[in-house]
């Protein structure tokens, strides 16, 4: 079937899709007593971050995370007034845009709850502050050496509330790594070490979907709610981006002729030709050539020699397919077409930096489902 109007390389974004796998999710930390918090950092994994955070909070979610205070105020903008965490803003950060938008801030040093007493006291406000405890990721978050000075900085100053203890896992995407239960040991007395009774938080889509016990008040998704599964054991999860095109041109090849730079193809026999309109500058990597299909006209068909900026080229030996025929590059997999995460394991990568990198002002995004 021809389709109209299809962009050059469109994004299409599944909202039920969405829906479906927060409901799931969000299900399973009720079932826990633990709220969820929708991460939508990376502009919802490039699946746009406003529409994503409104399905995400009507689907069940109560919280938004992100990662920066741009992208918190940017969802207020948009007038979503939910719970919103930032987590990870450079030294130089003016936190009191954010604090005076209801923004909730971490701290991982005294330095940064610095910046954000600083940031409280020109808004007027006070800041709801999530410490940040480093529990093995040694990455973001306090060293537990340091977790004493910070949190007693934090008792000590009027201008900030402690809302919560967080941490984050390094290992939970390998279920039954000794890791996990070293940082959840760890978490638990950073936890005893500060006073009232702050949410905890440490899981993500990985341990929210093996290990109950760790849900705590809230549990923190991201992949998963993108529908791509970050655990070996099936789950009911809908891949929520797929990403297309269309057939521009056709044409007819002798055996012998030689397709793209560096003429790395070589057709064996005569055989057809469809010219995509989908190249690296829109989001296929140039490191899939010769390792890609698509999915055109009712089968997968090898895309052949290298994929250049702009462009790709597909073999479809003697079919012929109509110009305007549409080309799913990925999608849910569901009709056997491949799937971001074909696309990850083919290159040595996770299925998160496929969907992240399709963000790009020359991909068309268009939204299916409730809004
Ligand atoms: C990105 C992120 C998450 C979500 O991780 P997923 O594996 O995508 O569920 C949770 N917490 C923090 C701190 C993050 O940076």
């Amino acid at each position: 079937m021809a389709d109209r109007n299809l962009p050059r390389a469109e994004v299409v974004v599944d909202l039920e899709a969405l829906a479906h796998n927060v409901a799931l999710l969000a299900g399973r930390a009720a079932a826990s007593g633990a709220a969820t918090m929708a991460v939508v950092k990376a502009d919802g994994y490039g699946h746009g971050a406003v529409p994503v955070a409104r399905a995400a909070l009507g689907a069940g979610a109560s919280w938004i995370g992100v990662a920066s205070q741009a992208e918190a105020l940017a969802l207020r903008t948009a007038g979503i007034d939910a719970p919103v965490l930032s987590w990870l803003d450079t030294i130089d950060t003016d936190f009191a845009p954010g604090i005076a938008a209801g923004i909730d801030v971490s701290a991982s040093s005294t330095r940064e709850l610095g910046a954000i007493i600083e940031g409280a006291r020109a808004a007027g406000a006070t800041a709801r502050v999530h410490l940040k405890i480093d529990t093995g990721l040694s990455r973001n978050g306090c060293p537990a050496t340091e977790w004493p000075e910070l949190v007693a900085a934090a008792n000590a100053a009027p201008e900030v509330e402690t809302v919560a203890v967080w941490s984050h896992l390094a290992c939970a995407d390998e279920p039954g790594h000794p890791s996990i239960d070293r940082q959840a040991d760890r978490f638990a007395r950073a936890c005893a070490a500060v006073d009232g009774r702050p949410l905890r938080h440490l899981a993500n889509s990985a341990a929210t979907l093996t290990r109950p016990d760790l849900h705590l008040d809230l549990v923190r998704v991201g992949i998963a709610m993108y529908g791509l599964n970050p655990v070996a054991q099936p789950e009911d999860l809908r891949p929520v981006m797929s990403f297309r095109s269309s057939v521009v041109l056709t044409k007819r090849i002798a055996a012998g002729e030689s397709v793209s730079y560096g003429q790395t193809w070589t057709a064996a026999t005569d055989t057809n030709l469809a010219l995509v309109p989908a190249g690296y500058a829109d989001g296929v990597p140039r490191a899939l050539s010769g390792r890609l299909h698509v999915w055109l006209a009712g089968r997968r068909r090898p895309v052949v020699g290298r994929v250049c900026m702009d462009q790709l080229v597909v073999d479809c030996g003697d079919d012929r397919v109509p110009v305007g025929e549409q080309v799913v590059l990925f999608g849910d997999g569901s009709a056997g077409e491949p799937t971001a995460t074909e696309w990850a394991d083919t290159l040595g990568t996770i299925d998160y930096e496929i969907v992240t990198g399709l963000y790009r002002p020359r991909v068309t995004r268009t939204y299916r489902g409730a809004e």
